[in-house]
């Protein structure tokens, strides 16, 4: 499967938004975006930026989605087909979808700084559901469902001090820690106001409609 292997900043400067790829640094001032502001990453990337209308606007959201939650295209197109067989209104099914993947779930969570580092977390085999190993990132939670991380990884210094600042990061609504275990329960679904990324989904129904 192809894998972005290039600097993760210059998808945020791309994109003229904070997408925070990177853990820590994101919330720091040596965040790029902070140091060196929204143009599109190269030599004339002040010159590059110009206002999108149309279809230009749908694919950059689009694009911007799919670097948020870490995922290539066609497995994106898959969600959106998923979404609009779904009741409700489709932009936002999708978003429910991408929020409910367990990588999202270990990141909004707190275990992780990340979204990258969740996914490794999950792929490494140190993530449970239900007491259970799940080493799938697109798995999905469902409501009643307890996410933690596993064993001895509880100690590892990433982990612990991602769990220990995730406080300040804020988690959602629908996901409450309870005691000092690194244990999360999913207590609800997400709500759109929970979803706090600058998003306009309308766009992606858009451009997948044409
Ligand atoms: Fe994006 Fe984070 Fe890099 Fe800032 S530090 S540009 S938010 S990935």
């Amino acid at each position: 499967m192809a894998r972005y292997r290039d600097a993760v900043c210059r998808l945020c400067r791309r994109e003229g938004a904070k997408l925070f790829l990177k853990g820590d640094r994101c919330y720091r001032s040596s965040c790029a975006i902070e140091k060196r502001g929204t143009n599109p990453p190269g030599q004339h990337g002040a010159a590059r930026r110009k206002m999108l209308a149309g279809y230009g606007e749908q694919l950059r959201e689009k694009q911007k989605v799919k670097r948020i939650y870490f995922i290539l295209e066609k497995q994106f197109r898959n969600y959106f087909e998923k979404a609009r067989r779904q009741k409700g209104v489709t932009g936002e099914n999708l978003l429910f979808m991408l929020e409910r993947r367990l990588d999202n779930v270990v990141y909004r969570s707190g275990f992780s700084t990340s979204r990258r580092q969740a996914r490794q977390l999950v792929n490494h085999g140190h993530i449970t559901v239900n007491g259970r190993k799940v080493d799938i990132p697109s798995f999905q939670v469902k409501q009643g469902d307890v996410v933690a991380v596993k064993g001895r990884t509880v100690k590892n210094v990433h982990v612990d001090g991602a769990w220990a600042t995730s406080t300040g990061r804020g988690r959602p609504q629908w996901l409450s820690a309870e005691g000092k275990e690194m244990a999360v329960t999913v207590s609800g679904l997400p709500r759109r106001e929970d979803i706090d990324s600058n998003i306009n989904e309308q766009l992606i129904v858009e451009l997948y409609s044409k």
